[in-house]
């Protein structure tokens, strides 16, 4: 089906905001080109065989939850949501190797579906027990989106012991956030408890993908075909004019000229910052550049590796007090992998310390703390490791990130801006990504007057959590 209007679209940027943007805006019925840097799709979010272990391997583990409606909209739109495997299930190991299980109870209502095993945790002291507790029970009711307060700030101010805060808030929390707890805006964390933690046991399950990232956007190129439209590979784009006259934007790219009525810019922010001395001037745009330039970036590392035999008969687990915080045996969520032994990867999120390290202290050091948890893995043979420093990975949260995230309202005719960055309310994930770009193609919709939503609603409260909106 086409518009009435036969309006046609580019959309800059072949991420998840670019891909759901994209796929959205073909949808409805536009003509839509999806204009790609790289060779593959994905952006941060994606997968490449490794020439080093010649293994395809994503370039970092990506989790998603329940919560994550627009992302798992835009993988029902293409067709790959039963790729995802999803479990209720979080083991935290401490050095040594004693587990605690954190899963919901069946039987209680949301908040309360987390308790029981809070309370039989085994990592946490009383006193651990009693300040999240209390934490959770503050963080029922929303904070004030512009609050300034650090979540660190709060932390002191709400009695959280040293064990709670190493061993919860820094590690799920602060690791979710990709930042460090004097760092984060405290909205964004009491917005990733409420959504992981209180609203439902829904909206915390955790989903990982059971084949290659990239894998699983072959679904879009498809999903665009079929709608009328195509993706453009290798075609950076270098800078855009705007015709008054036609109404027409011209892209000059890699690739070559490329022409459309609308224009969605779905690039990370240091990507649209390069763009802009390339775009037309406008009223807007030093202001735009403003914004922009508030913004930092957090690193995520993570270490992949083979051995001879299985390490692990878990899926995943959470690493307490060591460098290394997340394990994910991709052997074994992605069994068609067929692989002889196991395959690991490890996560080390917001470490600027493990970034800075060389390849062979990183793996050196990944090892170590891994045999600690994993007493296999002192007699497993390596047979081949790799690591992925991305140290552009997320932007951070600190207080009053917000003021500098625009909608997608650009200060050009005709055109919308995407990315995860832009103002969504969420942090720096795949879902503010798949959000951002529901948003512009509903805004390009609207502009040409055939108004359409294409925003998943939120999940809503289960239990007494339904109460305290
Ligand atoms: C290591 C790591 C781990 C992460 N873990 C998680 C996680 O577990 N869960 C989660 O939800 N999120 C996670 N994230 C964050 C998530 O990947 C991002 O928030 C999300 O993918 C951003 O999508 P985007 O489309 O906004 O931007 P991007 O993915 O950056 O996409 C932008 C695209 O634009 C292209 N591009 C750039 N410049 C040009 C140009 N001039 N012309 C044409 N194309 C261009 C790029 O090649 C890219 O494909 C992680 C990120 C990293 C790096």
């Amino acid at each position: 089906m086409q518009t009435d209007a036969g309006k046609t679209a580019i959309v800059v940027g072949g991420g998840v905001a670019g891909m759901s943007a994209a796929c959205a805006l073909a949808e409805a019925g536009l003509r839509v080109k999806l204009v790609e840097r790289r060779g593959y799709l994905g952006g941060r979010a994606s997968s490449y065989r490794h020439p080093g272990v010649d293994e395809v391997i994503d370039n970092c583990q990506h989790v998603l939850f329940g919560c994550c409606t627009n992302l798992i909209g835009f993988y029902q739109r293409i067709g790959v949501a039963e790729r995802i495997h999803w479990t209720s299930t979080m083991t935290m190991i401490e050095p040594g190797g004693r587990r605690t299980q954190l899963r919901s109870s069946r039987w209680l209502p949301a908040p309360l579906h987390g308790l029981p095993s809070l309370l039989a945790a085994k990592a946490l002291s009383r006193e651990d027990k009693m300040a999240l507790a209390h934490a959770f029970r503050k963080l029922m009711r929303p904070v004030p989106q512009d609050s300034t307060e650090t979540l660190g700030a709060w932390l002191k101010r709400n009695g959280q012991t040293p064990g709670v805060i190493d061993r919860f808030w820094r590690l799920v929390i602060a690791s979710a956030l990709n930042g460090d707890v004097d760092v984060i805006a405290l909205p964004y964390a009491a917005k990733v408890i409420r959504e992981l933690f209180l609203n439902s046991a829904e909206a915390g399950s955790m989903g990982m993908s059971t084949v290659p990232l990239s894998e699983l956007y072959s679904g879009a190129v498809q999903f665009l075909r079929e709608h009328g439209g195509e993706v453009v590979f290798k075609a950076s784009l270098e800078g855009a004019a705007w015709d008054e006259e036609t109404s027409q934007w011209t892209l000059t790219t890699r690739a070559g000229e490329q022409k459309a009525d609308f224009l969605v810019i779905a690039l990370p922010f240091e990507g649209a910052a390069q763009l802009l001395p390339h775009m037309p001037p406008a009223d807007g745009v030093d202001a735009l550049a403003g914004q922009i330039g508030r913004h930092e970036h957090g690193p995520i590392c993570s270490v992949h590796l083979w051995f001879d035999r299985e390490i692990s008969e878990l899926d995943h687990a959470v690493l307490l007090d060591r460098e290394i915080h997340w394990m994910y045996n991709k052997g074994r969520l992605q069994p068609w992998r067929k692989t002889k032994g196991s395959y690991v990867e490890l996560v080390v999120s917001a470490s600027q310390k493990f970034a800075a390290l060389s390849r062979e202290e990183a793996i050196d050091l990944a090892l170590r703390e891994l045999a600690e948890f994993f007493p296999e893995v002192a007699t497993a043979k390596l047979e081949k490791a790799a690591l992925v420093k991305e140290v552009r990975a997320t932007f951070t949260v600190p207080p009053g990130i917000d003021a500098a995230r625009p909608t997608a309202t650009s200060p050009w005719p005709n055109c919308l801006l995407a990315g995860d960055w832009i103002a969504t309310g969420w942090p720096s994930t795949m879902e503010s990504a798949a959000r951002s770009g529901h948003l512009a193609a509903e805004a390009v919709c609207a502009a040409i007057g055939e108004p359409r939503k294409f925003l998943n609603a939120d999940l809503r409260p289960h239990g007494l959590m339904r109460l305290l909106r």
